[in-house]
């Protein structure tokens, strides 16, 4: 309770949002020196997130961290799931017939996609949660698989994609005081070489989409998860990011006792909140791509990256910063 009140104080008038984390996938991991930063901090933040058993919910806001996982166990049971492929469709009819039976409104998108490797078809979903004041807050991820031999993508995207789900069991049976537009993105992954062109379809996609629309300037923040399940998660400051979000979801952070996962140093990375960012909507990604040997998603984009690799006590962590809400 104090940390609450204590965040209330510290809480832009801004925020009355929903926070989560997210872990991106992707482009221009930044293989520096500094990548070895973390490391200091590996022991405590071990020792807060290793471990299979996800805490009690009532100790992360509601979030029931063993549920999440189990999205992200049903994920891996379809197999790989890059986008056009006869898996993915079935996390399509998984993810919204979840959807469904907590209640949500879902509205889909379907749409194709010219590719390296050809048109695909591709689907955004989005659970859009009713609220009193005119405004919306995203929480998004990607739930395609990175198109490569035997890739699961436990981590990258069935962890975010297991977090968003949770996060729309809980909040699709409330009324905000913003809409709560929980999103799923297909074709974040590049078919071939991540460029501009080749990666993001989904999320350029609704962004375009929205700008046409007229919904673009109705959002008030972006929040994008990717990569969030390992079991040493660390989220640096990713640098393109909207600062005062970044505060903000990193303070939150800190005031629930993960200031040792949510780290202070900054790094670059492309991913879903890109289209977004470049349409003025402020927009923030929670993603861990310290993927060198020995770094916490050592096995990113390889077929190493499977269920054993994710911890509930992660997926949990992510959620309970994403489910923190001020300024109601
Ligand atoms: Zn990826």
């Amino acid at each position: 309770m104090s940390k609450r009140r204590a965040l209330l104080l510290v809480t832009p008038a801004s925020a009355g949002l929903l926070f989560f984390s997210l872990a991106g996938c992707k482009a221009n991991p930044v293989y520096t020196a500094a990548s070895t930063a973390g490391i200091p901090n590996e022991s405590s933040a071990a020792s807060a997130v290793t471990g299979d058993d996800a805490p009690p919910p009532e100790k992360t806001g509601g979030f029931d961290g063993k549920r999440a996982f189990a999205h992200v166990a049903k994920q891996v049971s379809f197999g790989p799931r890059p986008s056009g492929s006869p898996a993915i469709v079935q996390l399509q009819s998984y993810i919204q017939s979840e959807l469904a039976s907590y209640g949500c409104k879902v509205d889909t998108d379907a749409f194709t996609a010219d590719t390296p490797v050809g048109r695909l078809p591709m689907k955004n979903i989005v659970a859009k949660i009713p609220g009193d004041k005119p405004g919306i807050i995203m929480l998004a991820t990607h739930y395609d698989t990175k198109l490569l031999p035997n890739f699961v993508g436990a981590d990258d995207a069935g962890s975010s994609t297991g977090v968003m789900l949770e996060l729309a069991h809980l909040l699709c049976q409330k009324h905000g005081a913003y809409q709560v537009w929980i999103t799923f993105f297909d074709g974040e992954e590049a078919m071939k070489e991540w460029s501009d062109t080749d990666s993001r379809y989904g999320s350029r996609q609704m962004a375009a989409k929205m700008a046409m629309s007229g919904e673009l300037p109705k959002v008030k923040a972006f929040l994008l998860a990717d990569i969030v399940g390992t079991r040493t998660p660390h989220f640096k400051r990713e640098s393109d990011s909207t600062k005062w979000l970044v505060d903000l979801v990193w303070s939150v952070a800190k005031n629930l006792g993960y200031g040792n996962i949510f780290l202070g140093e900054a790094t670059q990375i492309s991913d879903d909140h890109d289209p977004f960012l470049k349409r003025h909507v402020p927009a923030a990604d929670v993603i861990d791509l310290q993927n060198w040997p020995g770094g916490d998603v050592f096995y990113w984009h390889t077929p190493e990256d499977t269920l054993d690799k994710i911890s509930a006590k992660s997926l949990a962590i992510t959620g309970h910063v994403f489910l923190e809400r001020r300024g109601r």
